[in-house]
């Protein structure tokens, strides 16, 4: 039997890009806890920016990650579409590839132009909540031929054409698409040269791009090759590699990094090698996969005890992940014995590891496998309604298939902690090379998806409900203190038109002009009624329509209302249906009850009618 169910982990793994959606969910969505969010992107700069995926545990649109993502994902399934097939998991690949292909396209609306961020780094950041009651706005930041962006657009290009090449078979309209963008996107990339961090500067503290573009302009170019069969394109990359990194003093070609949404030299290297064959690109992905194995020179990544390949400390485990995709490829093409079995003993083990076979014996992808993660650093999962890291102490919802960033040294150690976000976040970039792993270990080993995947969740308890207190009472009156909770989740919403009812009765020749309504504190309206309900019953409303009530702050989440019923008849308070489950104790603190009614609109929400 496989060390590991290969099959059930890339089927969650695919789930996990499905978290991550922004914008108006289909039909088909799979995540239960997951609504529409973010539907105004784009629209401050005129253009319809919704969709796309957000970034990590964050709300970002950050374009060269996202790309990046796209093209290690749809590289996956170029290379072992059969598995993908066998699995089942084919039609969700082309879902989660159609998704964010289609966000591309919306992000090109003329050929030098390409929205590459929505969202702002720091207001994002800064708010700890669900997508879908986002408070902040968010704007949109573009390259365009006065300030353009090479390796932002190069990249573009490469996870159009990429995805282009897994479309083609089933869908040869939208390839064609996707190459038509291509196509120009690494025009506008390879004519306006310029490091695409310089322009949308916001995304320079978070994916500022380090090694620049020329590795992109390569990698495009290599994709567009492959996607259109075009010779001119070969060409370019192989024009263009000469200025790819080299080490420090020397004309050796970079070695000591891996393919990540920043560097695609090494993707390059192997893309190369595959095309033409030549010994200048074997040598190159030689050396650099030798660094990740038996070293070069005596110049070997970091390993630790437990056999993790450590390459540095912000989300270890991608590396090692994204390294193990492309070694698989590259060793499934190479004819020599020994760095055939050596690569691909590595990408199985470095795999494995994140699997569970480590000293912790602990998986590193949520919901998978022994003991895996459950505080991901990601705030809808979470599902906070106090713009809080620490409330819930639970995360509520389950994040499956999502890779956490794992060990931040070479020593093993993990702690499952949500406020870490070096080793506890997740990513699409941290997962793309990793599902495409699980593709080919499923394809070797096999595996079985789950049948009942997935399950729609339980919400953890009501999630609008009430409150109550007696706040005073005295001779002929009774003042009652709600308070209207939104802690939702399943998705989290917002309550715009909510309102409550407390039902009474009258009693003995009580007549309804006999009541009279009032309110010293509130948050919402003025009490209205009283209205019969049926016989002596009758209720009144306190309508808190037009206010935003969300699961996006402590005060954001919740709405106090007292109102005070006075009578000049018999009335008698402590009979009243809504009355029951009250805190009675003047001035106590108001109590979860069952019989003061929650509505939005006209749909009851919460609590119990007469
Ligand atoms: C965010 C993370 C982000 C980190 C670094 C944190 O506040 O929650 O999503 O990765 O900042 O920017
Ligand atoms: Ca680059
Ligand atoms: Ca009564």
């Amino acid at each position: 039997a496989p060390a590991f169910n290969y099959g059930e982990a890339l089927q969650k793994s695919l789930f996990f890009y499905e978290a991550q959606r922004a914008g108006k969910l289909p039909a088909n969505n799979r995540v239960s806890w997951r609504g529409d969010s973010a539907l105004n992107d784009g629209q401050s700069a005129g253009v319809d920016l919704s969709g796309g995926w957000y970034d990590a545990g964050d709300h970002v649109k950050f374009g060269l990650p996202m790309a990046s993502s796209a093209t290690m994902l749809a590289w996956g399934g170029v290379e072992y579409r059969d598995a993908y097939q066998s699995s089942g998991q084919l039609p969700y690949l082309l879902d989660n590839l159609k998704w964010v292909n289609d966000y591309f396209i919306k992000a090109h609306p003329s050929a030098n132009v390409l929205y590459g961020q929505v969202g702002n780094g720091g207001t994002d950041h800064a708010w700890w909540g669900p997508a879908e009651v986002m408070p902040m706005s968010r704007p949109a930041y573009k390259i365009d031929a006065t300030c353009g962006g090479s390796d932002l657009a190069g990249e573009t290009a490469a996870a159009m054409a990429a995805s282009s090449m897994v479309f083609r078979p089933t869908n040869p309209s939208y390839a064609d698409t996707l190459v038509t963008h291509a196509r120009q996107l690494y025009n506008f990339a390879d004519t306006v040269r310029k490091v695409y961090s310089d322009c949308i500067t916001d995304a320079a503290g978070y994916y500022r791009s380090y090694s620049g573009y020329n590795d992109e302009l390569v990698w495009a170019a290599a994709w567009l090759h492959r996607a259109t069969g075009e010779a001119s394109y070969l060409t370019k990359a192989e024009q263009y590699y000469d200025n790819l990194s080299n080490e420090p003093q020397s004309t050796i070609k970079s070695y000591k990094w891996t393919i990540a949404w920043d560097d695609k030299s090494y993707g390059a290297y192997v893309l190369l090698a595959k095309l033409t064959g030549k010994q200048r690109y074997i040598d190159d992905a030689n050396r650099w996969l030798d660094f990740w194995t038996v070293g070069v020179n005596g110049n070997r990544v970091n390993y630790s005890p437990g056999g993790q390949a450590v390459l540095d400390q912000w989300g270890s485990l991608r590396y090692a992940a994204n390294t193990a995709f492309t070694a698989f490829v590259y060793s499934d093409w190479l004819s020599d014995a020994t760095r055939k079995a050596r690569y691909h003993d590595f990408a199985v083990r470095q795999i494995n590891y994140a699997l569970g076979d480590n000293p912790r014996r602990s998986s590193y992808v949520v919901g998978f496998g022994n003991n895996p993660p459950k505080n991901p650093h990601h705030r809808t999962a979470h599902g906070s309604w106090s713009n809080s890291l620490n409330e819930p102490a639970a995360t509520r919802h389950i994040l499956y298939g999502a890779l956490v960033g794992g060990p931040k040294s070479a020593d093993d150690a993990y702690a499952d902690s949500r406020n870490d976000y070096v080793m506890n976040e997740v990513a699409t970039d941290y997962n793309a090379g990793f599902t495409s792993a699980l593709a080919r270990l499923y394809r070797e080993y096999g595996g079985t998806p789950l049948t009942n995947f997935p399950v729609a969740e339980t919400p953890d308890g009501p999630e609008i409900y009430v409150q109550a207190s007696v706040n005073a009472s005295g001779a002929g009156f009774t003042e009652i203190k709600a308070v209207l909770y939104n802690h939702s989740a399943w998705p989290a919403r917002t309550l715009s038109d909510g309102s409550l009812r407390y039902f009474f009765s009258l009693d003995g020749t009580t007549t309804p002009s006999q009541i009279t309504l009032t309110s010293a504190y509130t948050q919402c309206r003025q009490p209205t009624g009283p209205t019969q309900w049926a016989g002596n019953i009758y209720y009144i409303t306190i309508d808190c329509s037009g206010q935003n009530i969300a699961p996006a702050g402590q005060s954001e989440s919740r709405r106090e209302m007292q109102f005070r019923i006075a009578s000049s008849g018999t009335w008698d308070p402590t009979n009243d249906w809504s009355y029951t489950g009250v805190a009675t104790t003047p001035g106590a603190t108001p109590v979860t009850v069952q019989n003061i009614v929650a509505y939005s609109g006209s749909t009851r929400v919460y609590g119990n009618t007469p």
